[in-house]
């Protein structure tokens, strides 16, 4: 055995950026373990991360690019490959404009700031993420509320965690990994879990509220209507930094009694009020919320509706309450991607962007406008695209117009470590880094107050890391970037007064925390104080004040349906071994995870002849798919529960099963499915059958 090496650095197999010590040996990463002196992590990995090396060295990843020749793919040079790109992308230009170009990406792998610049330097406004329903959808619609994230305190040592639709044991690590709630938790704080299903956390819950998938934003109303009908609220805040206070105090009364927020959400009115009650005498107390919230035509005043709680409580920018973390001096992401050089006559021309305009303003557009961009020439066609880390086929909904788009676009290129059902498609694929092999300011912890830095451990056959790969393709393009990435990460540190060679010794930037902020400067909305009464979505023409709209398709906006499709599917369920569509090759996670599961209740699964462990097709009104029932008496005998992403690596033709347990198949994406301003899409929810499959 030769030289041994152990290198400090940050998994991305999530959006966690958890510290890692790598040991290497002989230029191979042979073990991962968690760094204890991590700000973040505190020495803990989840089965995601320790699982790395079986992603980086598993025998089917690409490790060179590759061109497909009559259907079949090639192996070719980088320059092959990257001039190939060039070529094709300068002839969409001259013919069509940038704007017939769309960049994509999945949840990001912390290179928002190289694919950015690249998009934006190409001068196309279309760029395809998961924004408008994760995570950049609760930043864009506090963004416009309060100026900025609130995010739970957990150094503040909350006394009251309200858990909102999350797992942070399993998932979620952008509000924190659960090892924060954990501690808070064991320390004594109270917990209140709002979840459709009892998990983990409803499990050892003070109270849980089993409301209906999809109706959280109603719920958020039915606690502001205990809270004003007794008078639970700060009268300082509400009088000095609230706008449209009264407005909203006046809707909640008029529209929201808790009679009618009981029979929207199926909770009972009096456990609402204990829990609103608890949450807003309990000090300090904080919203801790997960995806499922965004995911629905209410995202945006599901959040705003939720910011409007930690505001009236007080707990807003307060110690153990919401915090708006400083972040740390680096350079911001829209500095770096150069967002203000993309013209506005092509901004302009941002597929979606009269229609949504809160995914616009963050500089995304939401896939349906892509699909239907490819498919029907509306309002332009989009000819190219560049999709990087992302598998849209998988995890979109209304899956089969996704597939059918991509495999309709003139030209595609993707950038993976494995020929997914989406890269199958592409052109040209480009074999990118996975964070062993990877230098970076890893920054998805900035609005928590941290950046933390990855260092490369290894390099695997010819992968680049994505940073590279945008760099490379860009100064074909004729855009201006650095020689080396390294270079680039210097630029991004400047304002910290650091260098990528002295981050990689620090470890990571912390921002300063201050509390209270607002009494010096105010919020960083339009008018200093919190927007309940936005001003920014009144000039957009759309309701300043948050509401609660019924589900598109549910037992009270469909219930033509509800005879051929009884239940209500509340899809992607999560687990500790599975990013989205990631991780399904590694041998340790499949063990642990080796089907898709569909959760029935065992009342439910008796109507139906169905056993534990059978396999059982879920039907909606516009497909079927099928996963394996597992019996469990923690959900609504209306409810199914299913996990999302699945596809079968196992299986080798270019489809990859697909279309057999994809549960997004099922899902709508219609417009009028989407929340109105930001369209967000309403992944989690439809009605649906289900049967037992024969043999
Ligand atoms: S939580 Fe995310 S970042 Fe942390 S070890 Fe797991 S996969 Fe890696």
């Amino acid at each position: 055995m030769g030289e041994i090496k152990k290198i400090r650095t940050a998994c991305r197999n999530c959006h966690g950026g958890c510290g890692v010590i790598a040991t290497v040996s002989d230029g191979k990463v042979i073990k991962v373990e968690g760094d204890p002196e991590s700000p973040i992590s505190y020495g803990t990995l989840c089965s995601k991360g320790l699982a790395v090396t079986q992603m980086a060295y598993h025998p089917d990843r690409i490790l060179h690019p590759m061109k497909k020749v009559n259907g079949q793919w090639e192996r070719i040079s980088w320059d092959e490959a990257l001039d190939t790109v060039a070529t094709k992308f300068k002839e969409v230009i001259a013919a069509h404009g940038p704007e017939a170009i769309v960049i994509g990406q999945g949840t990001g792998r912390d290179y928002e700031s190289h694919l950015y610049r690249f998009a934006n330097m190409l001068g196309t406004p279309n760029v395809l993420t998961a924004g408008h329903m994760c995570y950049v959808s609760r930043v864009a619609s506090t963004l416009i509320t309060c100026g900025n994230l609130p995010i739970c305190d957990y150094r503040g040592e909350p006394k009251l965690i309200v858990m909102w639709a999350c797992n942070p044991q399993w998932t979620n690590p952008d509000e924190y990994k659960g090892v924060d709630f954990w501690k808070a938790y064991k320390k004594g704080a109270k917990l209140i879990c709002i979840d459709p299903r009892k998990g983990f956390v409803a499990k050892r819950a003070h109270l849980w509220l089993q409301l209906r998938p999809g109706t959280d934003a109603a719920l958020a109303m039915g606690f502001h209507r205990v809270i004003m009908e007794e008078e639970l609220f700060d009268r300082e805040f509400t009088a000095q930094y609230i706008h449209g206070w009264e407005a909203f105090r006046e809707r909640v009364m008029k529209d929201y009694p808790l009679e009618r927020v009981e029979e929207i959400t199926w909770v009972d009115k009096d456990l609402i009020r204990q829990a609103a009650r608890l949450y807003a005498t309990t000090k300090p107390a904080c919203i801790h919320w997960g995806v499922p919230t965004e995911q629905t035509n209410n995202c945006t005043d599901f959040t705003r509706t939720a910011t409007g709680l930690m505001a009236a409580t007080g707990n807003l920018d307060a110690p153990g309450g919401n915090v708006l973390y400083v972040n740390p001096p680096t350079r911001t992401v829209a500095e770096f991607a150069r967002h203000k050089e993309l013209s506005l006559e092509q901004r302009a021309k941002r597929l979606g962007g009269e229609q949504y305009k809160l995914g616009a303003r963050v500089a995304f557009i939401t896939p349906k406008v892509a699909w239907e961009s490819i498919l029907e020439g509306k309002p332009y066609q989009l000819k190219a695209g560049l999709l990087c880390g992302t598998n849209p086929v998988i995890t979109r909904d209304g899956a089969r117009e996704a597939y059918a788009a991509l495999q309709a676009l003139d030209f595609l290129v993707a950038i993976d470590f494995f020929l997914t059902p989406t890269a199958e498609l592409a052109d040209i694929f480009l074999p990118a880094g996975t964070w062993l092999e990877q230098n970076h300011v890893a920054d998805n912890w900035k609005r928590h107050g941290f950046v933390v830095a990855r260092q490369k451990c290894v390099e695997i056959g010819e992968a680049w890391q994505d940073h590279k790969i945008f760099m490379e393709l860009g100064k074909r393009m004729g855009q201006q970037w650095w020689d080396t990435v390294e270079e680039s990460l210097d630029y991004l540190l400047e304002p910290a007064g650091v260098t990528w060679e002295e981050f990689k010794k620090i470890g990571w930037l912390q921002g300063e925390m201050v509390y209270h902020k607002y009494k010096e400067r105010g919020f960083s909305t339009p008018t200093r104080k919190v927007e309940l009464w936005s001003t920014t979505l009144e000039k957009w023409g759309f309701d300043p004040l948050p509401k609660y709209v019924e589900l598109p398709e549910s037992p009270v906006s469909t219930p033509e349906l509800l005879e051929r499709y009884p239940y209500i599917l509340n899809a992607g369920l999560r687990t500790p071994t599975f990013f989205h569509s990631a991780n399904r090759q590694q041998p340790w996670l499949r063990e642990i995870r080796p089907d898709p599961i569909v959760e029935i209740h065992p009342e439910t699964a008796r109507k139906h002849g169905i056993q534990d462990g059978d396999w059982v097709y879920i039907e909606s009104p516009r497909g079927r798919v099928k996963e394996r029932a597992k019996l469990y008496d923690g959900i609504n005998p209306q409810v199914v529960v299913a996990e999302h992403g699945w596809w079968y690596p196992e299986i080798k033709d270019p489809g990859h099963g697909w279309d057999i347990s994809n549960i997004n198949i099922l899902m709508d994406n219609a417009h009028r499915t989407m929340d109105p301003a930001m369209g967000a899409t309403n992944i989690r929810n439809c009605l649906c059958s289900i049967a037992r499959v024969e043999d």
